[in-house]
């Protein structure tokens, strides 16, 4: 096992942060002053480091690149009223990580390098997480196989790496979602479930057609009909149907589980819905929407929060919301956050003490 008190930390001799504009962070762009590092070799993770971020060097048969055997996460980290800092249910993605390095035939991270890890470099970094609303320190866990031969295997070494980024509100514009009816994203027994570099560049052609038309995004569906939904590029779908909060049913593994999504299904019953996780067809969204039950559709991931759908088109069938007049995605939101933020009762112990 590793221990934590093993880990070599080398600090920067002249921090970043000054030269940071913190009026203007946009996603992912800007990186805190260090990162961690740990490698696989000889079946155990070893050289657990926090070290300056900087650039790494590889050789041109680096394996990931060739075979995908690459996955990562996405988490964020708030400081409350009092600028104490606190990470978003960290072990939710700890075990969705696992999941995915376990598809993708990769090892498993040990607690102590992902949790430990990931709050010692927070600690070290926490003037980076932006002590304002609506800000955060965006957490990005990544892991890739790092074997320098041609040929397709499971590559015996790999890197683990956690970096910061620190970003500012990420004001959501209500999207036009366009309901995907030729590519698919996923298809059950595949890697729909993993957080995989590959699904993601996978996504991209059929987004860009969607963009084309005036898109912003496709909402997956299934891979036989293309009218079962799954989900929206990075984020999960809800609709609110009359008194029915509804999301797609994860039990075919083609579609990630959030853990927006899993905070949101908490909030929509605490706000009384009946929050249904199912299976479910555009045929019934469309019905009612023309009967008019169908009030709110949105999107849930850890980037945008909760993100209004304004537009869905299915075929030549366009449904279209006024966005203005909605109560339920707004208030899931503020609940969310002002519990990110440590301004409402964690009560279901989602905050995570740096
Ligand atoms: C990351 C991601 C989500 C959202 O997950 P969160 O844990 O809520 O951030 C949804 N769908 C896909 C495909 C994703 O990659």
């Amino acid at each position: 096992m590793i221990d934590t008190m093993d880990m070599q930390i080398t600090k920067v001799k002249r921090s970043k942060i000054k030269d940071l504009d913190f009026e203007n962070l946009p996603f992912g762009k800007y990186f805190s002053d260090h990162m961690l590092e740990a490698d696989y070799v000889n079946g155990e993770w070893q050289n657990v480091s926090i070290k300056p971020y900087q650039p790494i060097m590889f050789e041109p048969s680096l394996v990931a690149l060739h075979y995908g055997q690459a996955i990562f996460e996405g988490i964020k980290a708030y400081k409350n009223p009092a600028g104490e800092a606190f990470i978003f249910r960290p072990y939710d993605n700890f075990k969705r990580f696992n999941l995915s390095a376990e598809r993708m035939q990769m090892p498993v991270i040990p607690e102590e390098i992902f949790i430990e890890g990931m709050r010692t470099l927070i600690d070290i970094d926490k003037d980076w997480i932006p002590a304002k609303e609506d800000y955060s320190l965006y957490i990005r866990p990544v892991m890739f196989a790092t074997d320098t031969a041609i040929g397709v295997k499971p590559s015996e070494t790999y890197k683990f790496l956690i970096l910061l980024s620190p970003t500012g509100p990420y004001y959501a514009q209500p999207m036009k979602i366009y309901v995907e009816e030729k590519y698919t994203r996923a298809a059950p027994g595949g890697v729909g479930f993993a957080k995989n570099a590959g699904n993601y560049g996978g996504s991209m052609y059929a987004t860009a057609i969607a963009k084309k038309q005036g898109y912003d995004q496709v909402l997956w569906t299934d891979c036989l009909e293309h009218k079962w939904l799954h989900e929206v590029g990075t984020m999960n779908i809800f609709f609110i149907i009359g008194n029915k909060a509804i999301t797609p049913s994860l039990d075919e593994g083609t579609i990630l589980d959030g853990v927006t999504r899993s905070s949101a299904m908490t909030i929509l019953e605490e706000l009384g819905f009946t929050v249904e996780e199912r299976r479910i067809n555009i045929d019934e969204v469309i019905e009612a929407y023309k009967k008019g039950t169908l009030t709110e559709v949105f999107g849930t991931g850890t980037a945008a929060t909760i993100s209004p759908i304004k537009e869905l088109k299915y075929k030549d069938f366009v449904m279209e919301f006024d966005t203005n007049g909605w109560k339920t995605a707004p208030q899931v939101k503020k609940i969310l956050t002002e519990i990110r933020e440590g301004k409402r009762e964690d009560k279901y112990g989602w905050l995570f003490k740096v």
